[in-house]
């Protein structure tokens, strides 16, 4: 009977994956690649209701682990002149007491291993998994472990997935770099509390909101037919470039960046949208291993911590470890591969050229409209329950 598990990596997959596995039972024990106190974690995420709600399954609150965060429940989408085409429901206040919720990425991992840390089970840092077998991890730092099972939580270039399958295909690049960053100083074009504005410049799309102590939180994704290659910006040149691209847009993206210290990043975009091996008798994927979905979806950390609540639901409930891979790759293959697919469109209406940014801005309030009658579209991603 599998009772000792190694979960590689300690992100958000991770990390929810190994409480999971603790609540059903078993010995998980957490090994993640960054030291303790790396917080180069990227700028912000968005956690959807989905995913808050899936937390609830394992008796975590998350009003608690998000606390350092705060609720973004609408989404407004701006035009190329600057024009609001829509204004969409991101999720919540729900009849359950939900809101989906902006936090720093720092914040919610740190928020998560603390709780992880509460209930005993061991973070061990500094392990950049090397190699991995059925019976065995190898970390770059010429350490070893053994488990019954290895749960591969190591994100977009996972190690695992390479170990699991040499031919995995390897992440697809769509189209935009991402930058994000908060203002150190005040600056004058707020949304109100809850609203993401969103628009889409001419070179690049932006997004931003306002934070409860008065900064914007915000991000930025340029359109570039090749990934950024590691070190091609400085920090100054990658935010002058930022500042370059958004000349002439007619909302304040270029009064933010500049109120901002900093402008992180760059990252790529980056899916999977159909990995063919997920899992072995000995070894199973969660989060971006086994399916990383485009930040435009705002679903990757909600999807991870769904797929941490099934596969310890199936482990916990059935005798036979390969039936319950098998059970937790059925119920979640179909719904991450069609979230993917929709994170993939979403990115895709962020670049058009002069002719299709005019048609977008006559069309989308039109379709928004349309779409929106018979109550949200996003209903299946948001409103899916796990129970
Ligand atoms: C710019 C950007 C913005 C995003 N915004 C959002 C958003 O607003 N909302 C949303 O839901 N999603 C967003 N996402 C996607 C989301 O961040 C991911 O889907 C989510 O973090 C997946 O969780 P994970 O635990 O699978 O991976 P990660 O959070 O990436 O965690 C993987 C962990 O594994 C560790 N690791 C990596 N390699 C190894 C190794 N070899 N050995 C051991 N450990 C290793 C890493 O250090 C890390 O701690 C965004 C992504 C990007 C790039």
């Amino acid at each position: 009977m599998t009772k000792d598990i190694a979960v590689i990596g300690g992100g958000i997959a991770g990390t929810v994956t190994a409480l999971a596995l603790h609540r059903a039972g078993f010995t998980a024990r957490i090994f993640e690649a960054h030291d303790r106190d790396d917080d180069e974690r990227g700028a912000f995420v968005t956690v959807a209701v989905n995913g808050l709600r899936a937390l609830r399954e394992l008796d975590l609150d998350p009003a608690e682990l998000l606390t350092a965060g705060f609720p973004t429940t609408r989404n407004e989408l701006l035009g190329a002149a600057g024009q609001l085409l829509a204004d969409v429901p991101l999720g919540g206040p729900t009849s359950d007491g939900l809101s989906t919720t902006t936090i720093r990425r720092a914040d919610l991992y740190r928020a998560l291993r603390d709780k992880a840390r509460a209930e005993n089970i061991p973070i061990s840092y500094g392990k950049r998994l090397h190699t991995l077998t059925a019976a065995e991890a190898q970390f770059e730092d010429g350490s070893t472990a053994t488990a019954d099972l290895f749960v591969g939580a190591d994100g977009l270039h996972s190690r695992t997935r390479k170990a699991l399958d040499p031919e995995a295909p390897a992440p697809r690049y769509l189209g935009l770099l991402n930058a994000g960053g908060f203002t150190a100083r005040p600056v004058a074009s707020v949304p109100p509390p809850g609203v993401m504005r969103m628009a889409f410049g001419r070179r690049a799309f932006f997004g931003w909101a306002g934070a409860p102590d008065g900064s914007v939180w915000w991000f930025a994704n340029p359109f570039r037919r090749t990934p950024a290659e590691p070190g091609e910006f400085t920090p100054a040149g990658w935010h002058a470039h930022l500042l370059e691209l958004f000349a002439g847009d007619p909302f304040p993206a270029r009064e933010i960046i500049a109120a901002s210290g900093a402008a992180l990043g760059p990252w790529n975009t980056w899916d999977v949208p159909r990995l063919p091996v997920w899992r072995s008798d000995h070894i199973v994927l969660v989060g971006d291993a086994a399916h990383a979905v485009s930040p435009s979806s705002g679903q990757g950390a909600s999807m991870a911590i769904e797929d941490a609540v099934v596969l310890g639901r199936c482990l916990g409930s059935e005798s036979d470890v390969a039936g319950a891979l098998w059970s937790y790759e059925k119920i979640r293959r179909p719904r991450v591969e069609k979230v993917v697919a929709y994170g993939k469109r979403s990115g895709s209406t962020k670049a058009a050229g002069p002719l299709g940014a005019r048609l977008r801005d006559a069309m989308m309030p039109l379709v928004m409209r349309m779409l929106y009658r018979k109550g949200n579209p996003q209903g299946w991603i948001l409103d899916h329950s796990l129970s």
